[in-house]
Parts: C-alpha cells; sequence; structure tokens
C-alpha cells in the first residue's frame, strides 16, 4: 500500500507534471515573474468557473479577508458577526483593523455559522457578516443573505476551503461559493482544493465599483502611478503560481469528485459504526470535502487517534481549540463568549485522509482501523 497522507502533494504534481512544467517554464522564460499575463488569464478562467464578474488575485488569503474588510470602509468598532470555528486567519484579519469579532454558534451537524445564532448577535453596531463554508460545504447562505437583507448587513464568504461547492437556493438556482456575498475571498495554499505551490488568494465581487477598490487596496492603494486614493497594501499573486493555479483549475471539477467519492467510500464503510457520527451533506451545498471530519464524542477521539498514527494513518484536528479561548485573544471581550456547540465540537472533531489521490486500498485500511478501534 502507498503511504498515507492529508495531502498527497507529490502526487498530485506527478499526475499533473507535464503541464505544470510547460506552464511554469514558459513564465521562466517570459521573465514576467510580476504582474504577467498568466495574471490576467487566470482571472478571467476563474471568474467564468465560479460565475464572479470579477476576480482579483492576490498574495494569500489571509490578505484578501483583510482587503475584503478595506474596501467596504469598515470602521474600528464595528462588529462583524463570524465563527470562532474556523481559521484563524477569518477573525485575526477583523482584529488587526480594529473591527470587532462577535461569534455566533455553529450548527453541529455541518459546522458552519447557524442563521439563527446570527439573529441573536446582531446589535446596533453590526455591520456585516462572515460565514465561513467550512470543510467544503456552504454554510446556509440563502438564510444569511435574508437576515442581511432585513438589517442592511454586508456579507463577506470565507471560500477558502469551498471553492467549487455549489449552493441551491430553494427556487433551484445554482451559485459557486464566495459569489453570493458582496466579497468572497479565498486561499490557494497547497493543501486547499484548488492549490498553487506556495502562497496564493483571490477575492471575488460582482459589484464595478468595489472591484476597482479591491484591486487599488491589493496595490497600496494606488490610483494612477504615484497617486494613492486609499490606504492600502503590497499583495500580489506571483505570475508562476497564476500560471499553475490555470492548470489546476482545469482537474478542479475532476479531483473534487475525486474527493467525494472518497467521502463516498468512507460513508458506506463507517455507517454501521454507532460510535461516529458521520459529516453530514446539507440538502443546500454540495459538499467538495475538504475535509471529511468525524465526530468522536465519549472523551474518545485523541485515543483514536494515537491508535491510528500507531496504525501509520496520519489524520487532523480542525480545529482543537476555538478562536475564543487561543491565548493571543484572552484580553479581548470575545474571550468571555459562551459557545456550547463549537466548544463541543473542538474536543470531538477529527478529520480522516481525503485528497483525489486517496486509492481503495486506502479506505479500506483506514475504516477497517477505525472499526477495530471499536471493536478493543
Ligand atoms: C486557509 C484559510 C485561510 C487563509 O488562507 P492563507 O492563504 O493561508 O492565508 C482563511 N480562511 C480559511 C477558512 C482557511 O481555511
Amino acid at each position: 500500500m502507498r503511504e498515507i497522507h492529508m495531502v498527497d502533494l507529490a502526487g498530485q504534481y506527478r499526475k499533473l507534471k507535464a503541464e505544470i512544467d510547460e506552464a511554469v517554464s514558459s513564465v521562466m522564460e517570459s521573465a514576467a515573474y510580476v504582474k504577467g499575463p498568466e495574471i490576467k488569464k487566470f482571472e478571467e478562467e476563474l471568474a467564468a468557473y465560479t460565475g464572479a464578474k470579477h476576480v482579483i488575485s492576490c498574495g494569500n488569503g489571509t490578505d484578501a479577508l483583510q482587503i475584503a474588510y478595506m474596501s467596504l470602509g469598515l470602521k474600528p468598532g464595528d462588529e462583524i458577526i463570524t465563527s470562532a470555528f474556523t481559521f484563524v486567519a477569518t477573525v485575526e484579519t477583523m482584529v488587526l483593523l480594529g473591527l470587532r469579532p462577535v461569534f455566533a454558534d455553529v450548527d453541529e451537524n455541518t459546522f458552519n455559522i447557524s442563521p439563527e445564532e446570527i439573529r441573536k448577535k446582531i446589535s446596533p453596531d453590526t455591520k456585516a457578516i462572515v460565514p465561513v463554508h467550512l470543510f467544503g460545504q456552504c454554510a446556509d447562505m440563502e438564510a444569511i443573505l435574508e437576515i442581511a437583507g432585513q438589517y442592511n448587513l454586508e456579507v463577506i464568504e470565507d471560500a477558502a476551503q469551498a471553492v467549487g461547492a455549489d449552493f441551491i437556493f430553494r427556487n433551484g438556482k445554482k451559485c459557486k461559493a464566495g459569489t453570493m456575498g458582496i466579497i468572497g475571498t479565498t486561499s490557494f495554499f497547497p493543501s486547499k482544493n484548488l492549490a498553487c505551490c506556495g502562497d496564493g488568494g483571490a477575492l471575488f465581487t460582482s459589484d464595478n465599483e468595489i472591484a476597482g477598490k479591491i484591486r487599488s487596496i491589493a496595490n497600496h492603494g494606488m490610483k494612477e502611478r504615484y497617486h494613492y486614493d486609499y490606504i492600502g497594501v503590497n499583495s500580489r499573486l506571483d505570475t508562476l503560481q497564476a500560471a499553475i493555479l490555470s492548470v489546476k483549475l482545469r482537474h478542479l471539477d475532476r479531483f473534487n469528485e475525486a474527493r467525494r467519492r472518497v467521502a463516498d467510500a468512507y460513508d458506506m464503510a463507517l455507517s454501521g459504526c454507532d460510535e461516529i457520527i458521520l459529516p453530514s451533506r446539507a440538502d443546500y451545498s454540495t459538499h467538495i470535502f475538504h475535509q471529511y471530519t468525524i465526530r468522536v464524542p465519549a472523551g474518545r477521539r485523541d485515543r483514536l487517534r494515537d491508535f491510528l498514527r500507531e496504525n501509520h494513518i496520519p489524520t487532523m484536528v480542525y480545529y482543537p481549540l476555538p478562536i475564543h479561548h487561543q491565548k493571543a485573544y484572552a484580553s479581548h471581550p470575545f474571550s468571555k463568549v459562551s459557545l456550547p456547540v463549537t466548544e463541543k465540537l473542538c474536543s470531538e472533531v477529527l478529520s480522516l485522509p481525503v485528497c483525489p489521490e486517496t486509492d481503495d486500498e486506502q479506505i479500506e485500511y483506514i475504516t477497517g482501523k477505525v472499526l477495530d478501534f471499536f471493536k478493543q
């Protein structure tokens, strides 16, 4: 059996080696390492794929979030409702800008922010909602957009883990993750479903004015050369990474489908195991299984993890500690909030290996060991 990885980056490179090597050498020959033509080409391809009117690439997914908050003119003290069950970038960028994160608890089945909990957290200072489409499945955007409309709030989607997932509205209309709010953001970090070979990120918007502002802010706030209309940052996608991403984008649907097949096989093999809770699939979203995350109640998660590790099966805990319990944020008012579902999930979740390269033999071995653990 091949060695099991959470993500098999080398395996993925070998599959696409001819295409990636050609893309890389063509950029090397052109020497347009910054702002080369491959940037615009990739942005247009990703816009066509997602249906967003504008895609603006940037240095990474964290910058994308920061630029999104900056471009909406949010001011220090403004409150943004988001989830504490996320990667820290969603929140650290708010805090750096003096914005006030207000955490709403998540739904225990989907791991995504709960619309009912959002309603409870709205105050006169609330200016925006930032749903995170965690593990590859969209948050309940229809309900979130309804709340936002009712209270005149901006919605910024953190779609770093869900590029390619479809949200399905009640009327049957489908939209790609990241294209429903005023702005969507994503990351091309190597472990994401659509990933480059280094750091990269992008913002989506269909608002012309905001698109212009985002483009300017990502380039020091410049309007014409050496004239600055906004306070900005320097955040660019490398031309080399854009060329690689154009290759990867062509395979994204196929790779997401391969992940879904792995998830189906896990579901099938583990559905009879009463000691664990399998990831649920919402009827309003497709799932691209950035992670396949089970829940292991009764305090047995860490022992299962150790057992799997002894059997050469890597797993990860996304996330072991919610943001409001992190040391870095201990002095923030939000550190005192109680989020029972988020806190329980942090003690129960375990992500099993899932990537397009995970094969049947590995799946059988992994699920066999999970079942063995509970038979002991
Ligand atoms: C990966 C990730 C980010 C940050 O992306 P980087 O490119 O690593 O800066 C932000 N939010 C979520 C939910 C992520 O998973």
